[in-house]
């Protein structure tokens, strides 16, 4: 979630809470190690719970959000030029999540 969605969730809770509040808690969970930040290309940075196992993101072009996809292609190494070593990959799928198709 970003910043601006955590906010959204938290003030339906308590409705007095701030951007700054959320940021100040979001930095300090990272710092506890509780949650890590998710970078996708080109967006702000997102956060999601630590630990989880490895995994990829679908963003939605419509309303911005990202879910996550349990699915993974494997190992990339094929694609890795000869002579270089892949260490680690991200891939973000685009799209229309199941709300923003519905609203089409
Ligand atoms: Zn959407
Ligand atoms: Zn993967």
């Amino acid at each position: 979630m970003s910043p601006q969605e955590i906010l959204e969730h938290a003030s339906k809770v308590v409705p007095t809470v701030g951007i700054a509040t959320v940021y100040r808690t979001v930095r300090a969970l990272v710092e506890q190690g509780e949650i890590v930040a998710v970078e996708l290309p080109g967006e702000p940075p997102r956060y999601e719970r630590a630990g989880k196992d490895h995994h990829h993101h679908f963003m939605c072009e419509s309303c911005g959000r990202a879910f996550d996809i349990d699915a993974c292609p494997g190992d990339l190494a094929h694609m890795t030029p000869k002579g270089y070593t892949l260490r680690r990959h991200e891939i973000t799928l685009y799209g229309l999540c199941d709300a923003c198709v519905d609203d089409s």
